[in-house]
């Protein structure tokens, strides 16, 4: 039997599995020190791309917190954001007075996260941060406050390390661009 090699279907890695674990344990680093001296974080993922990074955030980060995740819609059928956001699942908490921090694997228009952002705002809480693992260069083009962002990337469609295409490549360990022949 021929094992699949889904690695050979990136064409470039742009972070590799040391250099998201650096970049991960830079942003707990940052994070502890905004937060360190209370006990009341609250890590907010955002299904499903975020499921690696909040697994390696959450262990990074040598403070109390606990976790929730939420699960939105903002792409139609297509790779574009649409801007027009709906809740899958919502918080099973109550933010009321709580410190948050939502937890993202990429913004690229930054719609989803300004929805987001606006819609937790509403709830009573604290403060709502966010903090993403990758941004690209059109998140620039929105009003977006992002406290936390790990690394800024070129204009490409990636995947690996939580984000998918067509629902694969989450689980590669590296985040890099897909083959062309993958598309067609
Ligand atoms: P935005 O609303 O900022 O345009 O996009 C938010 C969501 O779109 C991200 O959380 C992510 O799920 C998805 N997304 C944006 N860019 C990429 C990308 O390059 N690759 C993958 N796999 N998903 C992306
Ligand atoms: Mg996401
Ligand atoms: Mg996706």
């Amino acid at each position: 039997m021929d094992i699949q090699d889904i690695e050979s279907d990136i064409t470039e890695v742009l972070l590799s599995e040391e250099q998201i674990a650096e970049t991960i344990s830079d942003l707990a680093r940052r994070i502890e020190a905004d937060y360190g001296d209370d006990d009341d974080l609250l890590i907010v993922g955002v299904l499903r791309g975020a499921v690696m990074v909040m697994a390696d955030l959450a262990r990074a980060l040598r403070i109390h917190l606990t976790m929730d995740w939420m699960a939105v819609s903002s792409y139609g059928s297509g790779t574009q954001s649409s801007g027009v956001v709906r809740i899958l699942k919502d918080l099973d908490t109550d933010i009321t007075g709580r410190k948050v921090l939502i937890v993202e694997d990429i913004i690229d228009s930054g719609l989803t996260l300004s929805w987001l952002l606006a819609n937790l705002r509403t709830r009573g809480a604290e403060s709502v941060e966010i903090c993403a693992l990758l941004r690209k260069p059109e998140a620039v083009k929105v009003e977006l406050d992002v406290k936390y962002v790990g690394v800024d990337i070129p204009n490409a469609f990636v995947v690996g390390y939580g984000l998918d295409y067509a629902e694969k490549y989450r689980n590669l360990k590296s985040i890099g661009v897909l083959a062309p022949h993958v598309y067609s």
